[in-house]
């Protein structure tokens, strides 16, 4: 089946720098990496490398050709990505030697999503397909709200947090995927509002899935990590595609555990999206 996401498409630039700046310094970066990222275009990527038939909902400016072409060449069909008259967004990342970073997101043109296009686009998709929202775009309520009508399999990664977006997307989703932080976050500002299946990640300590008072625990694989930027996307991606694949719980966790734990030994975000061979190796 097809995996639809809609979802951010960023310019990352990632400046390495010996400590983070703090309030009214200027510091010289030491180097600088520049590439594709936003949650949504990672998790895309992700999941396309996974194996998965993915199509793009998104929206980039005159600015952002290459960023689609680089879509485009993982696998990610991209013909519900529209061209609109405000820059690409882009991130701004200050890493420190010890991996600690400070983020500025420009979220520009993903903040300019066409609802007219998004129905458009949905009007292929079915039940058996996936619909795969974040915070980094607009129109994620209609998008889900869409999605669930139409039978889709709606998973909802809610990151950055946003109580106000959770709120309103939360009634349509199928499957809530947070990071720890996130999941405290959620505790905190919603108290006992009804969720539906988690999965939250815990970085090292694996990740849970909770169905009610059921849960199933995946270890993190142990592995070298050198960046864990786009971790929670790489992971989310795989587990989307292996789910569409139709693996059950447990193997879609463990798929993703692994298909992350192959993306932190490596620099970048989409660009270390592992692919299915590489995370079947892995698990052999
Ligand atoms: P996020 O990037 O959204 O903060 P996490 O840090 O929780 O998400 O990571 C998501 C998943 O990626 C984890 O559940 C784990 O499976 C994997 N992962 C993250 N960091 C590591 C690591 N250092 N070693 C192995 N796996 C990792």
């Amino acid at each position: 089946m097809t995996i639809y996401c809609l979802g951010s498409i960023n310019a990352d630039h990632s400046y390495k720098v010996a400590r983070l700046p703090s309030a009214g310094e200027t510091l010289a970066a030491e180097e600088l990496i520049t590439g594709l990222g936003g949650k949504g275009a990672n998790q895309s990527v992700a999941a396309a490398r996974a194996g998965a038939q993915v199509v793009h909902l998104g929206a980039v400016g005159a600015d952002g050709g290459w960023a689609v072409a680089r879509l485009a060449q993982f696998g990610v069909h991209v013909s519900g990505v529209a061209e609109v008259d405000t820059p690409t967004g882009h991130a701004v990342i200050t890493v420190a030697p010890d991996g600690e970073n400070a983020i500025v997101i420009f979220p520009g043109a993903n903040r300019r999503q066409d609802p007219a296009r998004i129905a458009a686009v949905l009007g292929d998709a079915g039940p058996g397909d996936t619909l795969l929202i974040q915070n980094e775009t607009s129109h994620q309520e209609e998008a889900a709200r869409l999605g669930a009508a139409r039978g889709l399999r709606v998973v909802y990664s809610a990151a950055p947090f946003d109580v106000a977006a959770v709120r309103a997307v939360l009634p349509h989703v199928s499957l809530l995927v947070l990071n720890a932080v996130e999941a405290a976050q959620l505790g905190a500002a919603l108290g006992d509002v009804a969720v539906p299946e988690t999965v939250v990640t815990e970085g090292k300590g694996g990740a849970r899935w909770r169905t009610g008072d059921d849960e199933l625990y995946q270890p993190a694989f142990p592995v070298r990590a050198v960046d864990t930027t786009g971790a929670g996307d790489c992971f989310i991606g795989s587990l989307a595609a292996a789910l569409d694949a139709g693996a059950g719980r447990a193997d879609a966790l463990r798929f993703a555990a692994a298909a992350a734990a192959l993306q932190v030994t490596r620099p970048g975000t989409a660009d270390a999206m592992p692919g299915r061979a590489e995370i079947d190796a892995f698990l052999a």
